[in-house]
């Protein structure tokens, strides 16, 4: 299906088209004047009545497009991302761009789909999906972000009301590659604490590093440890866990 043209461009070209006819109207019937006056023995009138029907002509085709402009109907179209209102001419029957943030506007059965938002595990920027998307690559480092699929792998056709305020719903590992020496007693209490183990255990777990110390938690819990651990000198990294190894 062709797609739904924008209200302005539909103004635009119909603006034009009068402007244009209505000129070429007005010339022909000024030259048509023109011919008639100094027609003579009668060799240019018929010329100038040509011009005269055409000037007449044109200048009824400017008038009808002058009234199409009028006539065009307007059907808004919020852009989920930036809100800014797009105007078409009817409802859309497939995906445009937003003529403010150019980000391309999900549609299914004319209407547009709710948008997602989730942050990017890499540069912590703000994505956005729907359910149309199938991979979704970050806007601001074209990394992958994991998104919410389905038992057969294919991305989800509808998404919880839940879902669509949570703000990333990937699941995380957290890394503890290194740590400082002048807090190594309290960054062991913390673990103790955090992983439940004893000091023997995490003083062994310390020894072999990097290794990971949590999975399957939320960014959120990720960056809380994160933080946590760096105040006794703990080095500490997460990364979203791969889809495959849930
Ligand atoms: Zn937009
Ligand atoms: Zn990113």
């Amino acid at each position: 299906m062709p797609r739904v043209p924008r209200a302005s461009d539909v103004i635009e070209i119909f603006s034009e088209r009068s402007i244009s006819y209505a000129f070429a109207g007005i010339v022909s019937l000024a030259f048509a004047g023109l011919l008639w006056r100094y027609r003579g023995d009668g060799m240019l009138s018929g010329l100038a009545i040509t011009l005269m029907v055409a000037g007449v002509g044109c200048i009824i085709f400017a008038i009808f497009c002058g009234l199409q402009v009028r006539k065009v109907t307007t059907h808004d179209l919020k852009c989920p991302y930036c809100e800014s209102p797009n105007v078409l001419v009817a409802a859309p029957t497939e995906d445009l761009p937003c003529t403010t943030c150019n980000r391309m506007i999900p549609v299914i059965d004319g209407k547009t789909v709710p948008v997602s938002q989730v942050r990017c595990g890499f540069c912590n920027e703000l994505n956005f999906y729907s359910e149309k998307t199938e991979v979704l690559l970050c806007e601001s480092c074209n990394h992958e972000i994991p998104i919410a699929h389905d038992e057969s792998g294919a991305p989800r056709k509808t998404i919880p009301a839940a879902f669509v305020v949570v703000d990333d719903e990937a699941m995380y590992e957290l890394q503890l590659t290194g740590h400082g020496k002048h807090k190594e007693e309290e960054l062991i209490g913390a673990l103790q604490h955090i992983l439940a183990l004893n000091r023997g255990q995490v003083k062994q777990m310390l020894a072999e590093l990097p290794v990971t110390v949590l999975t399957g938690i939320t960014r959120k819990k990720a960056e809380m440890l994160k933080a946590q651990l760096g105040l006794y000198e703990g080095e500490v990294e997460f990364h979203p866990m791969e889809e495959v190894r849930r």
